[in-house]
């Protein structure tokens, strides 16, 4: 891709963003791009930054480390979505703003011990895996109280901050919009039973996150529309 193709790409997301965003009736700002850029290059991050993209995802810890080195200069916010193993949790604290995929109290009690020994907290957003797919991270939605319960008792150096999924394809976008909506009452069902306020949900990606907007997305995570097909 050329610097002006991606600049182009990310404006076009913008725009699609921002419009659906209104069309709920949601201011659209009230949405934030996060820009997926596992297994692309560094100059790729650069370019989207210059055009004033800030919010980064990566899924690959040893990637997003290196990015983060070479583009520590940068006000970047990197975001964490790869799967969560406790051996990594010590690499994580200081360096990603929001952990999207947590989903094991292995996982939430190791990066809680890491954040305790520098001095710092961590938030995080609760994977679910809304169409109890085997395949897929997350926690079944009949487990995310009893998680919350524990994470809110347990790990006081991790801010939880909302809920995150990640629905099947389907070549109809429409389809995945029931999984959205259920991810949203989920959300809405933690905040009555804790008396808690979760600002987010991470959900949608290029191929369905205009509906997830309509279902009341706060992150969007889009790689290939703005960064074009993934190297291996
Ligand atoms: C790769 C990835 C994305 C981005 O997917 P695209 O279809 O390229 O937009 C979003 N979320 C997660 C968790 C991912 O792994």
């Amino acid at each position: 891709m050329k610097k002006e193709d991606i600049i182009d790409r990310l404006n076009q997301v913008r725009e699609e963003v921002s419009f659906f965003a209104k069309k709920a009736n949601r201011d659209p700002s009230s949405v934030t791009i996060v820009a997926v850029s596992k297994k692309q290059p560094v100059e790729y991050i650069r370019w989207a930054y210059e055009a004033g993209q800030r919010d980064f995802g990566e899924n690959y810890i040893q990637e997003g480390l290196e990015k983060i080195e070479k583009l520590k200069e940068k006000e970047i916010r990197f975001h964490y979505i790869g799967r969560c193993q406790s051996n990594k949790a010590k690499y994580i604290p200081g360096r990603f703003v929001l952990i999207h995929s947590v989903d094991s109290l292995k996982f939430a009690r190791e990066l809680n011990k890491r954040c305790e020994k520098l001095d710092t907290s961590q938030e995080i957003l609760i994977e679910v895996n809304v169409a109890k797919e085997s395949t897929k991270g997350g926690l079944l939605p009949e487990d995310v109280c009893s998680f919350v319960e524990n994470i809110l008792r347990e790990t006081q150096k991790l801010i939880l901050r909302g809920l995150m999924c990640m629905p099947p394809y389907f070549e109809d976008p429409e389809k995945v919009r029931p999984y959205f909506r259920e991810l949203r009452k989920l959300k809405e069902e933690v905040e009555r039973k804790f008396q808690i306020d979760l600002p987010h949900l991470s959900m949608g990606m290029s191929s369905d996150f205009k509906q997830a907007i309509l279902e009341g997305a706060t992150l969007v995570r889009i790689g290939t529309s703005i960064f074009g097909p993934r190297g291996n």
